[in-house]
């Protein structure tokens, strides 16, 4: 018996045979070709045939009505038609006399590295895109079959790392765990995992690499624990464990589309984010009572022009109707700052976070933001449909966005267009300005949802993604806590409801003291739903008011998160 540790990316335990996916041998010589013109025609033949494969995959993807695997393709075929790449591979063939396959790898690397070097996980997961894309091409060049990656029986899939087209061609119904050397919490396998409530242990390690195919794995994905070939022991323990874990989870799911009840008679609504239409479709089976955020920032990346009102009509459209008449929170365009839109001139910024992002980007550029508007508000028609604006720091922004909604109702009028007309109106508390000037917000709004992400990073002056500074970064931080409680009895004060879809709703050591600061919405990553309901069901509000009574008077969050840990709401 042997154990490796990684990292946890998606919980969970798994035991079964390994199926390991053997690294390639990719390799190949730098040689400078006879014939120029007749590499670069090499080069290009090896291009038309991986988009033939990208296009016959993505179709695949499709049929089995996945359709962001789909769109991965797509995005993958558009980078291979990419004409500053193919610039780059033509200027190195034909006048750096370099072969096609070093042209390929080089120029693709630097895109690559290029991405990788920017500080938002959404770029980092594009120069894997980049790296998966070339890949395709140069096992072209070298003649190599695409690789298998069938799975015979019920299997946890080790390898070194997965691509988005690994796992499109995955059975995942034979699936039962992911364990790779490299990547991290926000590597592709990380996310699958996550979206199949699947156990993954991510970032494990050359060690991996040394089992064999069929060895006996345990994933404990809730420590980041690989068990290579356990003893009797160890395996009747960590079966017992997973019963356990089955057996809580199939009760939970089970009761997952009943209303979340304190013991005491407090419901309190659970709903999800979403980032897609798979995403709600994911969201009502796992019991979701609607949507607290619908990021809309799907639609606008990974492409060269803006989405115009009928597509994005079309896109919305599907999403409420997954939805049928359950509520849904729709956030209004939340890039810039990091997130380059390549039709939107963001320009260069020392300070992206504190930049030109989210709502003061949208107000800066009244077309493009009522073209959203003048979307949803189409949609709506025969929807529960709320707007929400995000990175909200004055009052005056919030006005100045209801009149550019107002804008956009009147064009639509205009055109004779229908649309949806009693539309709640709110936004996201995620600046500490807004957190403070919530009793001047609440005037003006129908509803706040407090993005706990955002707020602590800015309540702390800790970036989200730098890791140096990660360990200053909680949202249990008595400062952050103390902004949501005022927040939360701010709102009611004023008579509207508060919901929270920063990760910290959907933690269960944050809901019972969220309960009692008194938020009325949770909204959270779909899996994680019927947890949160079965808990919320067996606290009782009035020993939450207290706990979070003196969660607030602590001085930092080790001393919050031990407090948490030690006092139990459950009566
Ligand atoms: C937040 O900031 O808490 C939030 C939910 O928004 P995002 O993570 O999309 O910035
Ligand atoms: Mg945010």
């Amino acid at each position: 018996m042997r154990t490796i540790q990684g990292i946890a990316a998606s919980p969970g335990i798994a035991i079964g045979p390994a199926r390991v996916f053997a690294p390639e041998d990719l390799s190949f010589s730098v040689s400078t070709p006879a014939d120029l013109p007749a590499e670069w025609q090499r080069m290009t033949a090896a291009l038309q045939t991986a988009r033939t494969q990208l296009q016959e995959i993505g179709q695949q993807a499709a049929a089995q009505l996945h359709p962001e695997e789909a769109a991965i393709f797509e995005a993958h075929v558009q980078m291979l038609e990419d004409p500053e790449w193919q610039a780059a591979m033509q200027t190195a063939i034909l006048q750096e006399s370099r072969n096609a396959e070093s042209a390929l790898m080089d120029t693709a690397e630097r895109y690559a590295a290029q991405l990788e070097a920017l500080d938002d996980a959404y770029f980092r997961a594009r120069a894997a895109d980049i790296r998966d894309v070339a890949r395709r091409c140069l096992r072209i060049l070298l003649g190599k079959p695409q690789p298998d990656v069938s799975l015979h029986q019920p299997s946890i899939l080790v390898a070194r790392d997965l691509t988005p087209s690994d796992t499109v061609l995955l059975d995942k119904s034979r699936l039962l765990g992911f364990c790779t050397a490299e990547g991290g919490p926000t590597s592709h396998t990380a996310i699958l995992a996550k979206a199949l409530g699947i156990p993954a242990v991510v970032g494990a390690g050359e060690a991996v690499l040394s089992i064999a195919t069929n060895d006996l794995l345990i994933l404990d994905a809730h420590h980041g624990v690989v068990v290579i070939a356990p003893d009797e022991e160890t395996l009747q323990r960590f079966e017992r464990a997973q019963h356990a874990e089955r057996d809580r989870a199939a009760q939970e799911r089970a009761h997952a589309a009943e209303p979340a009840v304190t013991r005491d008679g407090r419901q309190v609504e659970v709903v999800a984010n979403v980032g897609s239409l798979d995403d709600a479709r994911h969201a009502v089976e796992w019991g979701a009572e609607g949507i607290g955020l619908l990021r809309t920032e799907f639609l606008y990346l990974d492409r060269q022009t803006a989405p115009d009102e009928e597509e994005q009509y079309h896109a919305y459209k599907a999403i409420f109707d997954v939805m049928g008449q359950r509520p849904v929170v729709i956030r209004t365009l939340d890039v810039g700052g990091d997130k380059e839109l390549p039709y939107i001139d963001l320009g260069k910024e020392e300070n992206p976070f504190l930049g030109w992002r989210a709502i003061r980007m949208c107000l800066d550029t009244p077309e493009f933001f009522k073209t959203q508007l003048r979307a949803i508000l189409r949609a709506a028609l025969g929807h529960d449909i709320r707007i929400m604006f995000p990175m909200i720091a004055t009052v005056k922004e919030v006005q100045q966005a209801r009149a550019l909604l107002e804008e956009a109702r009147e064009e639509l009028r205009q055109k004779g267009l229908a649309f949806g007309e009693r539309i709640q109106v709110g936004i996201m508390v995620e600046i500490p300005s807004a957190a403070l000037m919530a009793d001047a917000l609440a005037k003006v709004v129908d509803f706040f949802s407090i993005g706990t992400n955002d707020l602590t990073q800015y309540t702390l002056a800790v970036e989200r993604t730098n890791k140096r500074v990660a360990h200053l970064s909680n949202a249990l931080d008595p400062a952050v806590l103390r902004l949501i409680a005022r927040v939360i009895e701010e709102g009611h004060r004023a008579g509207i409801w508060v919901g929270m879809c920063g990760e910290m709703a959907g933690d269960s050591r944050a809901i019972p003291l969220l309960l009692g600061l008194g938020l009325d919405e949770f909204s959270m990553a779909p899996a994680l739903i019927p947890h949160a309901k079965a808990l919320i069901r067996t606290c009782d509000l009035e020993t939450c008011r207290q706990l979070a009574q003196t969660a607030l008077t602590l001085p930092g969050y080790a001393e919050v998160e031990a407090f948490l840990a030690a006092s139990s709401p459950v009566v």
